[in-house]
């Protein structure tokens, strides 16, 4: 049974989750502010509390170094991204992603468990991403 993150906890995976697809397993405050469009201070202190809360070992001068539980956390986070997408994309919805973006940040697990029964066998995204499996 999947989790409901809070706002910034479900951003802040998605960025990990962007950093692991292209083979990065540590992620920095300057590429989390980049992506969430908030400050280096703030994405630092966001990637310290992911590392207290057990998601990974923060590096100084690095970054958070991901590990199983954290990544396990990030596939949860971008698959429910990119099956909100497909529900979106359905309905024609043109922005889905961004749309998706948003509704993924209030979702709560009934709404989860529905998308996974008319979506969970899908394998990408409307935008041809693949789809992580959990
Ligand atoms: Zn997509």
């Amino acid at each position: 049974m999947r989790t409901k993150f809070d706002v910034k906890t479900e951003a802040i995976f998605r960025a990990v989750y962007s950093a692991l697809e292209r083979g990065m397993a540590v992620i920095g405050p300057t590429q989390v502010a980049e992506e969430l469009g908030i400050s280096k201070s703030t994405a630092y202190k966001m990637l310290n509390e992911l590392s207290e809360a057990g998601y990974g070992v923060y590096v100084p001068k690095k970054g958070l170094l991901i590990n199983e539980k954290g990544e396990m956390k990030a596939k949860e986070a971008i698959r429910m991204h990119r099956l909100i997408e497909c529900l979106l994309a359905e309905l024609g919805v043109e922005d889905f992603c961004r749309e998706a973006e948003k509704i993924g940040m209030v979702a709560g697990s009934s709404f989860v468990e529905a998308l996974e029964a008319r979506y969970g066998d899908r394998k990408v995204c409307p935008c041809g991403k693949k789809i992580p499996e959990v």
